[in-house]
């Protein structure tokens, strides 16, 4: 079974009001984004895209790659592996917005932040999601939410991003 979470338009809409908030929360100014790749990646250009529309001036933007090595949550382990970074820019200073689609146990935001911190001492850190499907496993929570869903057992979050748009669907696993 399937049932949609966010279409484009919800999706679109979201970002917009995120850009909103995250502008809101201090401006653009020595403001950074980074994307917790794949899937925050695209995100993290979008609202940069947004924030130029907004401001006047898009933040720069990077990436982390955070493996979990794992299938599910069921055979989570604790600590995911830090891969490749792209991170073009002096964090030193700088308010950092991590940027992901899902966030789950909160495993994966807190390897981010230590890969983040062996850049620099950026000036604060904050974080952006499409969905929290809630299941916090750490004490981690977004600033800034598209949507929160609680998930049901055996569900799942599918996030399709395309040139179109993106779509989130909540997945039963057990159909
Ligand atoms: P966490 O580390 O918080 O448990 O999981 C977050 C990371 O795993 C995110 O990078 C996200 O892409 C992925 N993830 C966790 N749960 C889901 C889910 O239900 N759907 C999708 N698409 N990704 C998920
Ligand atoms: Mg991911």
């Amino acid at each position: 079974m399937s049932e949609v979470l966010l279409d484009p338009v919800a999706v679109a809409r979201g970002l917009r009001r995120v850009a909103g908030e995250i502008a809101e929360h201090g401006g653009v100014r020595d403001l950074a984004l980074i994307g917790i790749r794949r899937g925050g990646e695209p995100l993290a250009e979008r609202l940069a895209a947004l924030l130029r529309e907004l401001e006047g001036e898009a933040p720069p933007t990077g990436s982390i790659d955070i493996t979990l090595y794992r299938d599910d949550a069921a055979t989570a382990l604790p600590n995911p592996k830090i891969g490749p970074s792209r991170i073009p820019f002096e964090v030193r200073g700088k308010r950092v917005v991590l940027v992901d689609d899902v966030l789950y146990t909160g495993r994966t935001i807190r390897a981010a932040l230590d890969a983040v911190l062996d850049y620099g001492r950026p000036r604060r850190i904050e974080l952006c999601v499409l969905v929290d499907r809630g299941g916090r496993e750490l004490p981690i929570h977004p600033d800034y939410t598209v949507r929160r869903v609680e998930l049901g057992p055996g569900q799942r979050i599918e996030v399709t991003q395309k040139d179109d748009g993106a779509w989130a669907t909540i997945e039963d696993s057990s159909t």
